[in-house]
């Protein structure tokens, strides 16, 4: 039992130092989300860092603007990132939980941990990841509900193709 909490209390201590550091990247992943609503697009926004906080690549949905329903803020950040050796240690920070395609990219390229700013507007692939043992924060940010929520309450139609409701 003594082992148990003593892992349980290191993982939580894991967790208040990584908070802030999570806001911090989470923030990076906000401003592409609002260069992407200064394009007209849909505002969802991506980053992936090192777990020493260095950025490696961050990106936005570009359906609209590329007129290219597979650019998810994921899959452009992912892109602009380039090639990596490894996913293991890197973390992909996303304004919105990521949809299912995009957590297939997070299984098939082997990130183990995920940060989203929000899952209230859409929850994607949280459950999923959470049972199949990714690291998965959701940091509930009012500023990426707020975001995102204006831009569905003026264009629920693009909001609807990108989701794929008919
Ligand atoms: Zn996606």
């Amino acid at each position: 039992m003594p082992a148990v909490a003593s892992c349980c209390l290191k993982r939580f201590t894991l967790f208040l130092m990584n908070t802030h550091d999570f806001d911090a990247m989470l923030a990076v992943a906000i401003n592409e989300a609002r260069k992407g609503l200064a394009e007209g697009g849909i505002p969802i926004g991506a980053a992936i860092f090192r777990r020493d906080g260095t950025l490696v690549g961050s990106g936005h949905n570009r359906r609209v603007q590329d007129n290219d329903p597979s650019s998810h803020g994921e899959t452009d950040a992912f892109r602009n990132a380039g090639r990596q050796r490894s996913y293991r240690d890197l973390i992909m920070v996303t304004t919105l939980a990521p949809c299912w395609y995009c957590t297939g990219l997070i299984r098939q390229f082997g990130f183990r941990t995920v940060v989203i700013g929000e899952s209230q507007t859409f929850e994607g692939g949280i459950h999923w990841l959470r049972e199949n043992g990714f690291e998965v924060h959701d940091l509930g940010s009012q500023e990426c509900i707020g975001l995102l929520g204006g831009f569905i309450r003026k264009h629920p139609d693009i909001w609807n193709e990108d989701i794929g409701e008919e």
